[in-house]
């Protein structure tokens, strides 16, 4: 991109004139010059300033249990966390996650060598790319995907190289032919996320199993992104590293956020094997050193919740899916039910329109909702155009109110 695109894609009006004594280079680099405002950050100020129902960026309505905000608080009080942590995280938490991936997955995890905190799973899938991949690395990720994906391939210099999710009988499906196809000689790694945002989809135990096989034949990396593991609805969630061969080559990305409703407390955590996680950790120390020292002593607490808190979780937010689901069914919407994960993705056809972004743009006057157009998701724009996602981490009565507003779409 020369000079004068990057600082259109910027400004969205041409080269900025000139001015006597200001920069006159594009401020922005080329590597972040297509990125902009992040979609999330544009529809929420969008619902502030419009007073409109925010099912647009994903969280919670309300805060997580009150035993954990009340460990964050006393860890606060008790002066635990207050000055800088360790740097791989405080040995509480290090300990608690390993003893979950152990409970729920029999993977066996060194606290000390093969468990690092990280400032929410952002900083992880940062840390990761910047670490593993080297400037013209390939990296493959299942389209539509996740924003902070093709920014932190960009960063790392890499070259993102999406694998399109297709919908097909009322969910999206991965074509592993497609997937094996864009392997090359350059892929260094695999960036997998399931349960999927924003599509709802969970890859099955023989899509895993496949994934994996191609990623031990072709010797690729797989960074797995499970931020939604406790939010499964349909199947099962299965972490790729306990597959054949993985466990050296996987690195695994969580985050407390969704599981226990806190997502602005930014505690997040990768694991893997110790060399996997000494190279994650070679880059995190440079992002942010550490982060989040008193929530991290109450994550380890939460950590350790009963089973029931995790069944309640996941059994609450079934009941808004089916709820937002059908409501959006009868509202008009083509729905794809989701499997798991907080979101739910819709086509708008069948509405009469064909433009997501426009759509979503309008929405908020139209009928006081947010949503997120599914095509900045994408690479492949047009693929994503028809699809508009909402959230339905909202109270039940936020959520009816909401397809109460949006009927207002089938009188045109
Ligand atoms: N990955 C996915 C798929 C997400 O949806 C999100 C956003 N909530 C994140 C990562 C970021 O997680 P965190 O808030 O822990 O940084
Ligand atoms: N993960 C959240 C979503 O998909 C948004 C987080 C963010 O704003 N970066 O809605």
């Amino acid at each position: 991109m020369d000079e004068g695109t990057a600082a259109a894609a910027v400004d969205g009006a041409g080269p900025p004139p000139p001015r006597p004594h200001g920069p006159r280079r594009p401020l922005l680099n080329r590597r972040l010059a297509e990125f902009g405002t992040t979609i999330f950050a544009e529809m929420s100020a969008l619902a502030s300033e419009t007073g409109a129902i925010n099912l647009g960026q994903g969280f919670p309505d309300t805060d997580g249990p009150e035993s954990v905000r009340e460990a964050a608080v006393r860890a606060v009080r008790d002066g635990r966390g207050n000055q800088y942590p360790p740097g791989p995280g405080v040995p509480e938490l290090r300990t608690a996650i390993a003893d979950h991936q152990h409970a729920l997955y029999g993977l066996q995890h060194d606290p000390d060598t093969e468990v690092l905190v990280t400032a929410g799973a952002t900083e992880a899938i940062a840390a990761a790319l910047l670490a593993l991949v080297e400037p013209g690395d390939e990296v493959i990720a299942l389209e539509p995907y996740y924003d902070s994906y093709a920014a932190c391939v960009a960063m790392a210099g890499g070259r993102r190289v999406p694998v399109t999710l297709r919908p097909r009988d009322g969910a999206y499906h991965l074509d592993l032919d497609e997937l094996r196809d864009a392997v090359t000689e350059r892929t260094r790694l695999i960036l997998l996320n399931s349960p999927h945002n924003p599509t709802g989809t969970v890859l099955t135990r023989a899509e895993l199993a496949a994934i994996a096989e191609l990623a031990v034949e072709r010797d690729l990396l797989v960074v797995t992104d499970e931020v939604y593991e406790h939010l499964v609805f349909d199947g099962e969630h299965v972490p790729i590293a306990t597959f054949p061969g993985m466990r050296e080559r996987t690195v695994t990305i969580s985050s407390a956020g969704k599981t226990f409703s806190l997502t602005g407390w930014k505690v997040g955590w990768v694991t893997g094997a110790p060399a996997l996680v000494s190279a994650v950790r070679s880059a995190k120390q440079f992002l942010t050193y550490v982060s989040a020292g008193p929530f991290q002593y109450a994550i380890a607490e939460a950590l350790r919740l009963p089973r029931a808190y995790f069944d309640d979780l996941r059994s609450q937010l079934a009941a808004r899916r089916d709820l937002l689901a059908d409501g959006l069914a009868d509202v008009g919407f083509e729905v794809y039910r989701p499997a798991g994960t907080y979101f739910v993705t819709t086509d708008i056809s069948p509405l009469g329109a064909s433009d997501g972004f426009a759509f979503c743009r309008e929405l908020p006057r139209r009928c006081g909702v947010v949503a997120i157009p599914n095509a900045v998701f994408y690479d492949h724009r047009e693929e994503g155009a028809r699809f508009i996602r909402f959230a339905f981490c909202k109270r039940e009565p936020v959520l009816r109110e909401a397809v109460s507003r949006l009927k207002l779409l089938r009188s045109g």
